[in-house]
């Protein structure tokens, strides 16, 4: 590991500042001098690994309680980016009225990594592929911009589906990522000119011709929380994956319903493990809406949600996959007591 120097951030704006005059390519994750430190689960992993190389980090868990408050104020339920993924986890109100929230985080990881681990950290993970996170393979254009994709015609099993360019194909490894895109989740920005909220669904880019660029993040930018209208006791996040626990996903849903008088009201969809960023469903949700949920129409929803996907050498089962996570997510979403 190289070494680096470290400093505990004392205020916010302090900290964004320190941050963007740092930067040496603001939106190069990867070569950023000085990288916010909160669980340290995922970078110090990866500055171990010589992946992320940085100066300096800047300790962001002295910032302020509100940051780690988890909180459902009226209607709205809100949290900050340095709650644990255990503490929201195991939340009695985050599981009464958003299993889906709860369960993408009880799934994630193992109990230790969630002990420690924030929701801010969770959502900017950094993919699992394996040309990224070993140095020793030089073709990787997430890594090492212009160099190739070994994965391509390599080994591809874990990579995506959905989302992909032919400069990369890695997915998106996180969880609770889903249930916040299908919950229109926003997400609440600290930069250099103070607080703004942004819809979650904008934060992470698809990889395009620019996969080093991972989200529409600016140089110094903190993410403080999240917020979610409303309430969603009628959602799951269902997880298909190598073993039963301490694994990334193959395939995920997270879904949320509002059934009355067994007509679907409103659907939501997101799809974990088989795309290059969180993946909202649309298509399969304008299917739903209006409709009473039988098994045809489950099954409508779940071609639609893969109707795009573009299956390599060893990842082609993930569209079926899917398309068998996303039918029983529904189905048991539809069978909630709620
Ligand atoms: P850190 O490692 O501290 O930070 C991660 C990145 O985000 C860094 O670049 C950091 O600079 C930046 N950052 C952190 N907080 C902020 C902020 N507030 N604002 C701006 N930037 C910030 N995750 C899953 O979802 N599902 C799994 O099944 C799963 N399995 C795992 C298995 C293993 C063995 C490991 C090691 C991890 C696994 N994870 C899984 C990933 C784990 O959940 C993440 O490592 C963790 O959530 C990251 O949170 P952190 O607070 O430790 O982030
Ligand atoms: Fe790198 Fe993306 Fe290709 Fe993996 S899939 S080797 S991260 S460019």
């Amino acid at each position: 590991m190289r070494p680096f120097s470290y400093q505990r951030a004392t205020d916010p704006a302090a900290a964004a500042q320190a941050l963007a005059a740092a930067v040496s390519d603001g939106h190069l994750l990867t070569e950023a001098s000085m990288q916010p430190l909160a669980g340290g689960t995922t970078l110090i992993d990866l500055m171990k690994l010589d992946v992320m190389r940085p100066a300096s980090l800047i300790d962001i868990n002295p910032l302020t309680s509100a940051w780690s408050a988890v909180a459902l104020d009226g209607g709205d339920l809100r949290l900050g980016a340095l709650a644990r993924m255990a503490d929201v986890a195991a939340h009695a109100e985050i599981q009464r009225n958003y299993p889906v929230i709860a369960d993408s985080l009880k799934l994630a990881a193992s109990p230790q990594l969630r002990n420690m681990a924030t929701l801010g950290g969770n959502v900017l993970q950094r993919t699992r592929c394996t040309y990224f996170r070993d140095v020793s393979y030089g073709h990787c254009n997430k890594r090492n911009p212009g160099s190739g994709c070994a994965a391509l015609d390599g080994f591809n099993r874990t990579h995506a589906v959905l989302g992909t360019s032919e400069q990369c194909i890695a997915t998106y490894p996180g969880d609770f990522a889903q249930a916040l895109i299908a919950l229109d989740a926003s997400v609440d920005i600290t930069g250099r000119s103070g607080t703004r909220q942004v819809a979650f669904a904008k934060l992470h880019k698809a990889p395009g011709d620019t996969p080093q660029i991972e989200t529409t993040l600016a140089p110094g930018d903190l993410i403080s929380g999240f917020t979610i209208a409303g309430r969603w006791p009628r959602s799951v996040y269902l997880k298909a994956r190598d073993r039963q626990s301490y694994e990334f996903a193959l395939s995920s849903a997270a879904v949320a319903l509002d059934i009355e008088d067994g007509m679907v009201r409103d659907a939501r969809v997101a799809l974990g493990g088989v795309a290059t960023v969180p993946w909202r469903a649309p298509e399969a949700e304008a299917l739903l809406r209006g409709q009473r949920l039988d098994d045809a129409l489950v099954q409508r929803a779940a071609e639609a949600a893969f109707a795009e996907a573009r299956g390599r050498k060893h990842n082609a089962f993930k569209i079926e996959l899917g398309k068998r996570v996303l039918a029983r997510a529904l189905k048991q979403a539809a069978t909630m007591e709620v």
